[in-house]
């Protein structure tokens, strides 16, 4: 069936559960490319994503929806020759997460502006994701939004920045687990009384609107390396979706290389790579914890990508796993040796490079750093040992007061929660 933009962002997902991929994939002209390398980051994903965004909004509102967006940095870091560390991690939960989430947030909110009803954005978290959404969120008129987290089971800070912030954001603690949590979301969006009565849509990776902007940073890195050759790069991973924009950046005619597929133990896609079978299982805990899936939820948009071919996948992707002992090493290699502070899944995707470098030695490569080392001070300042100092927006967090509701495991005290709230 086909959808347009609106309906694809407002369902998340298809009639029958899969997961929504533009009809046809739009090229750029050649011509546009080349102006690639003397364009801001902002003009850069204008051009990237006005061809999904212009049946529904005019080219001012699409300027606009960019430029609130991502009105922080994307920082290309070299370390040596042949290595780049393309930072995504300056936004204001300092983790990638904020390029899908500020660009959703920004374009529900002129959806909501049309709507009658409120819209209600519902998603489960262990953390990281519900941090990203309730700021990208924050103020945002017309949307409601309610996150369910594991009471108990998410960090400190995440728990300030899902917490304190009031106002449209609902944060909702749940007596049980992250698998919980994601199964209420669930049965919610199979509750009729509820999809009747509210506007509910979900704010998780799989969502196109969070998807499609995560290809604009691959577009840019390409741009300010396009004298290096064909570069690489090495994508820590988890759900796939991150790797999966850069393969839709490569399609849309970006002319970057080839692709690695960094993971931590849970290396279901590498061992897909390798021998053509794919197995999902449950997940491992990793000191790089959110690429703890078993099951990725974008694998399905890979594969599309390459229409279902595992030989079409792996003549562009490459896969590596590491454990979190390599996982150590390479935060304190990179901090001695390059005197770069990196966080574990940034570190898992340096690793990815230089594996792949060792077989290619000329070739120039981009490791993608998704979140602040900062995030995780208990793994990396004794690995390098010294205090990482924490951005101000997060440590001036640490003095705000919680509101939260707490709530049993049960889809009947969520609905109360979401038909009454
Ligand atoms: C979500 C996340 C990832 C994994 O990205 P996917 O798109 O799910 O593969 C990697 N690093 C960090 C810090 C993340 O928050």
């Amino acid at each position: 069936m086909q959808l347009t933009f609106r309906d694809a962002v407002l369902k998340g997902l298809a009639e029958d559960g899969g997961l929504l991929m533009p009809e046809k994939i739009p090229v750029l002209e050649k011509r546009l490319l080349q102006h690639f390398p003397a364009m801001t980051f902002q003009e850069i994903a204008m051009a990237m994503l006005t061809p999904y965004l212009e049946d529904d909004f005019s080219v001012s509102e699409i300027r606009d929806i960019v430029v609130e967006a991502f009105d922080f940095q994307c920082s290309l870091v070299q370390l040596t020759e042949r290595v780049w560390s393309l930072e995504l991690f300056h936004g204001p939960t300092l983790a990638f997460k904020d390029f899908g989430v500020r660009f959703m947030a920004r374009v529900l909110q002129r959806f909501a502006a049309g709507a009658q009803k409120e819209i209600t954005v519902l998603t489960a978290t262990s953390g990281d994701t519900g941090s990203a959404v309730a700021r990208g969120f924050y103020g945002v008129a017309g949307v409601r939004v309610v996150i369910l987290f594991p009471l108990g089971k998410v960090s400190i800070m995440q728990e300030k920045q899902m917490t304190t912030l009031g106002g449209n954001i609902c944060a909702v603690g749940v007596q049980g687990s992250f698998d919980d949590c994601q199964r209420m979301v669930k049965e919610a969006f199979s509750d009729k009384n509820i999809t009747l009565c509210l506007n509910l849509t979900s704010a998780n990776s799989i969502n196109i609107a969070r998807w499609l902007p995560q290809a604009c940073y691959y577009a840019y890195a390409w741009s300010r390396l396009y004298h290096a050759g064909k570069v690489v790069f090495s994508v820590p991973s988890g759900n796939f979706g991150n790797i999966s924009a850069g393969v839709l950046a490569k399609k849309m005619g970006v002319p970057v290389g080839s692709f690695i597929a960094a993971t931590n133990a849970n290396d279901v896609v590498p061992v897909y790579i390798r021998s053509g079978v794919y197995s999902p299982r449950p997940s491992v805990s990793t000191i790089s914890s959110a690429m703890d899936v078993g099951n990725p939820s974008n694998f399905q948009r890979l594969l599309a990508l390459y229409g279902y071919s595992w030989e079409k996948l792996t003549s562009e992707i490459t896969g590596y796993s590491f454990s979190d002992e390599e996982t150590r090493k390479a935060i304190s290699k990179l901090y001695l040796k390059y005197g770069y502070l990196a966080d574990p899944h940034g570190a898992v995707g340096w690793l990815g490079l230089q594996n792949y470098q060792h077989n290619h030695p000329d070739c120039a490569g981009v490791f993608l750093t998704t979140a602040h080392a900062a995030k995780f001070p208990e793994t990396v300042e004794p690995l390098i040992g010294k205090k990482i100092s924490i951005p101000e927006n997060l440590t001036s967090l640490m003095n705000k007061k919680n509101h939260y509701i707490t709530c049993n495991a049960k889809h009947e005290e969520l609905k109360q929660i979401l038909l009454n709230g």
